[in-house]
């Protein structure tokens, strides 16, 4: 019953415990610029800036993702990532970060295709070999979001989820993030879903702050470690209660039940011979 689970990850300081943007800048010696700039341009025209600067400076996207590979992944994170996946859970990135800092990280630590979307800024590579970033949402009109950054509003995207999903294979969502900007998607989890807001960041303080907004299941992590066991403990706890509703319900309706987990990949086909 993992199949009825959706998982939807932000990625700096959620799926990695460090911030892909500030990696590169420190690592690649643009601190000193970044400050310069800070307070002129928005975080997206910045961080577009800032690959500009590498690019000027004659490093290549090569160098980029090279210096993207030494952001550690907790093992226990990839751990879960591949179980989840196995399982049958359905599991997908929601970030302000970038298409080719996400793909680069997730692609070096072997976990890249256990998720089905990857949403965030668009990212080319120039013919002249430059990195460039855009935003998710087309700047010159409006999402409407107070809440959001103008390039992405993740409440948007978590609500474009809940329409893809039909009411018939109705799914519980598990929403785990960090920042101000998953306080949004957070708003839209329905009583049956949960949000993993990390423990003293800016997402969490704003569930505390507002308690009676947010109707999701709220349970709350500080490292790798304990996201990753408590991520466990909901599959099993989700995958048993949807297995007794199954039980309950299957005298009327035998097909609710018939959502099982794809089989794996590595799994011995079952021959059957008459
Ligand atoms: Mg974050
Ligand atoms: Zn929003």
């Amino acid at each position: 019953m993992a199949g009825k689970i959706v998982m939807i990850f932000d990625f700096d300081r959620t799926l990695i415990d460090d911030d892909s943007d500030r990696w590169v800048l420190t690592n690649m010696g643009l601190t000193h610029l970044f400050y310069q700039l800070r307070s002129t341009l928005p975080w997206n025209f910045l961080m577009s800036r800032m690959l500009e600067e590498l690019h000027l400076q004659g490093r290549s996207v090569y160098d980029i993702a090279e210096c993207l590979q030494q952001i550690p992944l907790h093992p226990r994170i990839i751990e879960v990532i591949r179980t989840a996946h196995a399982l049958g859970c359905d599991l997908k990135v929601v970030s302000d970060s970038n298409e080719f800092y996400i793909r680069t990280i997730l692609e070096h630590h072997g976990v890249y295709n256990c998720f089905s979307e990857i949403i965030t800024n668009p990212t080319v590579v120039e013919d002249g070999g430059r990195l460039r970033i855009f935003p998710y949402h087309d700047m010159a009109s409006s999402h409407g979001c107070n809440l959001c950054p103008p390039n992405l509003c993740k409440g948007y995207v978590l609500e474009k989820i809940q329409f893809s999903i039909s009411e018939s294979e109705r799914k519980r969502l598990i929403y785990v993030g960090d920042g101000r900007n998953d306080f949004c998607p957070t708003l839209k989890l329905d009583a049956q879903d949960f949000v993993m807001p990390r423990m003293n960041f800016p997402l969490f303080d704003r569930i505390l702050n507002n308690p009676m907004l947010v109707k999701a299941q709220v349970h709350e992590w500080r490292n790798g470690e304990e996201l990753a066991r408590i991520l466990h403990e909901l599959i099993n706890n989700i995958s048993n209660e949807e297995d007794i509703k199954c039980l309950t319900t299957n005298q009327l309706n035998s097909s609710e039940c018939n959502n099982e987990a794809p089989a794996s990949a590595n799994e011995p086909l079952t021959v059957v011979t008459d």
